[in-house]
């Protein structure tokens, strides 16, 4: 397995990191500079644990979803299933960003000491991302609501390791749960295995850190009170009122390690979840793992979420969007790699080629 440099000229350099955070912190030599990598010294580590948990060096996905989600039914477009629910929270909890249930799911595991701490994003100013190793229930409420902008969240890890914690929960977007099953994937075999829950979050792309700027020139002054992306724009509360802005103009802001990511609804998670967007307050949850689906028993049986049945020609709708993203971004990695970037997918295998034939049937 290579090591830093190769990562630092594979990666950092062809701009296709998507920022989970995997490789930080375990080394002195690679820092972030808001969101963007740098390797501060020349690394003669030959094989390094960075390049090893990266989600953008070489991977197998087929084989690491038959390790992970061996039993679960398989599916191109959306990743290994058992059952897709709309799901919300029976009462919210103050800034939840959709229906409210990856806070429930949270409290439950709390509650119920699935794990010893759970891994959040929150935030000050309700823009700039902010990770945390969350243990109590009060928690929560500082992560509700999506930070859009990439975070490394998962540098994070090593400072669970360190405080001795053996499970860990994990709230992520799907490249960084990619990135948590690689890391155990390719973990030295002298390693006790990680003993994770992943609720993995939907996700179409993220922002650059330079959104921030662009929100602080257009709205002087104005304290951010939340972001949203409802159907009809992109939408930005203050404590002056609420602004709509078009998608075209955010998606300028769209990080470019996004282009390359195949996965829209973190196939790889126990629990995934994203907006329902036939109905407000609503959220979809795709339930991939028996740990996953014991999870929000759980939290039903505690009433602390409502589960309804999930609506087909949504289904479709989300199959659909999963399959235009897998499709749009295999065209960017195969442009990339014609360029020269170092291959991190087979582009020829069995997957991606149904992939092709799914978006072409769509298009037809
Ligand atoms: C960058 C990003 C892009 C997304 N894109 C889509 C999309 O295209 N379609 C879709 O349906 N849903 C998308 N989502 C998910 C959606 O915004 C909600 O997070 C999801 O529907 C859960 O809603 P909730 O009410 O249950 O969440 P809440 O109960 O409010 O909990 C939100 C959770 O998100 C976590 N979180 C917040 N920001 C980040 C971050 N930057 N990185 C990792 N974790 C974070 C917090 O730790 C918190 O636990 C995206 C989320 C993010 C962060
Ligand atoms: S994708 Fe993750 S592991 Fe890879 S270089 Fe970027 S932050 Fe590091
Ligand atoms: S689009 Fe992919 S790479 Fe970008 S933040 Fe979302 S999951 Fe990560």
């Amino acid at each position: 397995m290579p090591g830093g440099m190769d990562l630092k000229n594979e990666v950092f350099q062809s701009s296709t990191c998507a920022l989970c955070g995997a490789c930080l912190d375990w080394c002195p030599y690679i820092a972030n500079m808001e969101d963007h990598l740098v390797m501060r010294f020349d690394c003669n580590v030959g094989e390094g644990r960075c390049y090893a948990v990266c989600p953008r060096t070489y991977a197998d996905w087929q084989a690491i979803g038959d390790r992970y989600l061996p039993d679960t039914p398989r599916n191109i477009e959306i990743g290994p299933y058992f059952n897709v629910f709309r799901v919300k929270a029976a009462a919210g909890i103050k800034g939840q960003q959709d229906g409210g249930t990856v806070s429930n799911l949270v409290k439950t595991i709390m509650e119920d000491e699935l794990a010893q701490a759970v891994l959040l994003t929150g935030s000050e100013d309700h823009v700039t991302p902010e990770p945390f190793l969350a243990v109590d229930i009060d928690d929560i409420e500082k992560a509700a609501g999506s930070r859009f902008l990439a975070s490394p969240g998962l540098r994070k890890i090593i400072e669970a390791q360190a405080n001795k914690v053996q499970k860990l929960a994990v709230v992520g977007r799907p490249c960084q749960i990619q990135a948590l099953r690689k890391m155990d994937f390719n973990r030295r075999p002298d390693k006790p295995p990680l003993d994770l829950i992943t609720i993995g979050l939907f996700c179409m792309w993220s922002l650059g850190w330079d959104f921030n700027e662009y929100l602080q020139k257009n709205f002087p002054g104005e304290k951010i009170l939340s972001l949203g992306i409802p159907q009809h724009g992109f939408v930005v509360k203050t404590d002056k009122g609420e602004h709509i802005l078009p998608l075209d103009e955010v998606k300028k802001f769209n990080k470019a390690g996004c282009g390359y990511c195949l996965d829209m609804t973190s196939e790889l998670a126990d629990i995934s979840v994203g907006a329902f967007e036939a109905e407000k307050g609503w959220n979809t949850v795709i339930v991939r793992s028996a740990k996953g689906q014991e999870l929000l028993d759980k939290a039903v049986e505690k009433d602390y979420l409502i589960c309804a049945d999930y609506p087909e020609e949504e289904l479709n709708r989300l199959k659909g969007a999963s399959i235009g993203k897998k499709n749009r971004n295999l065209n960017n990695i195969q442009a990339a790699f014609d360029k020269g970037v170092k291959p991190f997918i087979d582009l020829n295998s069995e997957m991606y080629a149904q992939v092709r034939k799914l978006a072409e049937g769509m298009v037809k």
